[in-house]
């Protein structure tokens, strides 16, 4: 399993670890142990219907910080291993609120900040085009003139992005 992060440096951030179970939370916790060496516990699940819409999906991360106490980590851990699948949980209607009452029970927890999710990516064809600026000028030179175009797939998001001849001639000469 690749994890790609973007964190706005000049390169990606890569960790690669290998499949241990197949099942999306298991691997992204032996990922976060292995490759970024934070003890976590990630939970993720799915119910569809029978006419493949999604009718309940979610899921949750928890990572230890430094200096938290190895009694209170084997608590949430006996904890874990008896509630129902994350799933199940957002049927029945919890909200994130309820589920950390869920996951952590009467430890005592403080609401920081709360985010929306959304799947979103910061790719632009700009963004695209430097990076085909990066291929060098006899790259450049070949793609205008053997396919009078481009075609560049952002990595995350997988959206594609076309290139005219102009646009090539304008990521070499600029
Ligand atoms: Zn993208």
């Amino acid at each position: 399993m690749s994890v790609v992060k973007d964190l706005g440096l000049k390169e990606n951030f890569t960790g690669r670890v290998p499949l241990v179970s197949g099942e999306i939370g298991d691997d992204f916790t032996y990922y976060f142990a292995r490759s970024e060496q934070v003890p976590s516990a990630v939970g993720v699940g799915v119910l569809v219907n029978p006419d493949n819409t999604i009718k309940a999906s979610g899921g949750f991360l928890i990572q230890v910080l430094p200096g938290a106490e190895d009694a209170l980590i084997r608590q949430v851990e006996e904890r874990l291993k008896t509630i129902p699948p994350i799933s199940r949980l957002i049927e029945s209607g919890q909200t994130p609120d309820d589920l950390l009452v869920t996951l952590f029970g009467d430890a005592d927890f403080k609401i920081l900040e709360k985010m929306p999710v959304r799947f979103s990516c910061t790719c632009s064809k700009e963004k695209l085009k430097r990076a085909i600026a990066g291929l060098g000028e006899a790259e450049i030179k070949a793609m205008i003139d053997e396919d009078h175009g481009a075609e560049a797939q952002c990595h995350f998001c997988r959206k594609y992005y076309h290139f005219s001849e102009e646009d090539l001639k304008n990521c070499f000469f600029q």
